[in-house]
């Protein structure tokens, strides 16, 4: 008899209902492939909306994480442990900049971009007492806090959650003009997603980025690049600003950095940003810890051989080669870059959540989301025979 119907009905029975999860129960994990409590597998194509980007239990991660559980886990930032400098050095090399502040969730690593932006700003650009100004764009999503959903567009996210946050000004995605007319004399940040995960897998029109960091150097303003879903190989490079050759004043990073272990989120930045905070100002009682920090810098190991971003880039183009036969035949778009696709079912056909159930039924897990688009993200360690085997899946359930 199947283990799943009890144990789905007792996670809902037990838990806040802020997720609506497929009705799969996963048991065990290797690689690109997970397990559920009856013994059925499933290929993950969403692998923790791109938090194992090295895919379930990487043995170099795994190694890693043995060998710190057994000597030391957490100091706090009261005391630094051995693992500290070397995990902020590797990070300084990966992203170009002069200095790191780690902390845990990514929502925890925007709100530091914030706090930092915003005392940059009246520290260093002489920003009015108070009014420091952010300015993000429609459709993001950068996390969960009251302050982040204060400027968040999506209403699910935001309504019933005020009193919100002053302090951000809206502007369309992918619009330079209004970009350029919403930024004044206040501004100290622009808050963007290189491409835009949680909107659908939306990548804006290309040269924008680059407009952004323009505009940013042009007017004293903060480029603050959320790449905690872009970064870290999805895209097929290090970092999804790559793309456009284009440098943000400060990489927001989380999700991959804790390869799919420990929540791993920071922010890089040069000395005269982040230079900004005195003790006391900002920290993390998690931030940074040992066991954090010996998974970051295994992972950190792990993206500076190159491989997984070029694993991303020719396996990416295979599925969107593969998924660009389906447009017509049941899909109506696709969009994205790298081993990262946000496809647009037919709405006539069937809802997103339907194609995501129907694709469980197949052995694939990937998640719907606005509606009527499947995302899929599968861990970069995935084989060629694997993304013909899921393309084929997917054929199959929107044909
Ligand atoms: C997931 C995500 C976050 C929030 O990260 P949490 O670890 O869930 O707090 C922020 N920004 C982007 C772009 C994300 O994809």
């Amino acid at each position: 008899m199947s283990k799943t119907p009890e144990a789905v009905a007792a996670a809902e029975r037990w838990t806040a209902h802020n997720y609506h999860p497929l009705p799969v129960v996963i048991a065990d994990a290797e690689g690109a492939w997970v397990t559920d409590v009856d013994g059925k597998r499933y290929l993950d194509c969403l692998a923790g909306y791109s938090a194992l980007n090295f895919g379930h239990r990487h043995p170099s991660l795994i190694a890693a994480a043995h060998a710190q559980l057994d000597r030391v886990t957490l100091t706090s930032r009261a005391f630094i442990h051995d693992q500290f400098a070397e995990f902020c050095h590797k990070l300084t090399d990966l992203t170009g900049k002069d200095l790191i502040l780690p902390m845990n969730t990514g929502a925890e690593a925007v709100e530091t971009a914030i706090k930092v932006a915003r005392k940059w700003g009246y520290l260093v650009k002489g920003v009015r007492p108070g009014q420091a100004k952010i300015i993000a764009m429609e459709g993001n999503f950068h996390g969960r806090t009251t302050t982040i959903v204060s400027f968040s567009t999506d209403p699910d996210a935001r309504d019933d959650f005020g009193p919100y946050t002053p302090g951000f000004q809206l502007v369309p995605y992918g619009d330079l003009a209004a970009l350029e007319a919403a930024i004044d004399a206040d501004t100290v940040g622009v808050l963007v997603e290189p491409i835009q995960g949680e909107a659908g897998v939306l990548a804006p029109p290309a040269g924008f980025l680059r407009g952004v960091r323009e505009l940013c150097t042009r007017n004293n303003v903060l480029m603050l690049a959320d790449e905690i879903q872009s970064g870290l190989g999805r895209t097929g490079d290090t970092f999804a600003c790559d793309h456009e050759s284009v440098v943000p004043d400060m990489y927001i990073m989380g999700k991959a950095l804790g390869g799919g272990i420990v929540p791993v989120s920071a922010v890089a930045a040069d000395r005269d940003v982040l230079g900004v905070l005195k003790p006391g100002e900002h920290g993390s009682t998690f931030g940074g810890n040992p066991l954090a920090c010996a998974v970051g810098i295994a992972v950190i190991d792990l993206l500076r051989t190159g491989e997984f971003q070029e694993r991303s880039r020719e396996l990416g183009e295979r599925l969107h080669t593969g998924l660009a036969k389906l447009i017509g035949d049941g899909v109506t778009e696709v969009r994205g870059r790298g081993l990262w696709a946000g496809v647009d079912i037919d709405p006539s056909l069937m809802t997103g959540r339907q194609a995501s159930e129907k694709l469980m039924e197949r052995g694939v897990l990937a998640k719907d989301t606005h509606g009527s688009t499947i995302r899929l993200a599968p861990p970069l360690t995935i084989t060629a025979d694997e993304v013909d085997w899921a393309l084929e899946q997917f054929h199959a359930v929107v044909a």
